[in-house]
């Protein structure tokens, strides 16, 4: 499957008041989840960051997280979180109309820009 696919899938899980997912795409094309361990999980995201680094150490080539059953609209915090990675794509996984929704940003030129 592709990274949309499952992303998309991903998406359609999503259940609202859930806190948010957080992961990698590996280099295999896999979706890696890695523990959020943000102090308000239900607000935001922050990726254990072990597992993070070891995962872009092996590879990985974007990040994902989930706006459970929420726009998935850049977040300030996204934002910031983007630009301490402007090598990776970013994934985010919501819903919007009520179908599941990826919205995915890369940075060309030190712009952050949807993909
Ligand atoms: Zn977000």
């Amino acid at each position: 499957m592709t990274q949309s696919v499952l992303l998309t899938e991903l998406a359609g899980s999503l259940e609202f008041g859930q806190p948010e997912r957080c992961g990698v795409i590996t280099a295999a094309g896999e979706l890696l989840e890695i523990e959020n361990i943000h102090t308000d999980p239900v607000k935001g995201f922050h990726m254990d960051p072990l597992s993070f680094l070891k995962a872009i150490e092996d590879g990985a080539t974007a990040t994902w997280h989930t706006h459970p059953a929420a726009d998935p609209n850049l977040s300030e915090d996204d934002r910031q979180g983007f630009a301490q990675w402007p090598e990776l794509t970013h994934h985010i996984v919501g819903i919007r109309d009520g179908e599941p929704t990826v919205h995915s940003f890369a940075f060309v030129n030190d712009i952050l820009v949807t993909v």
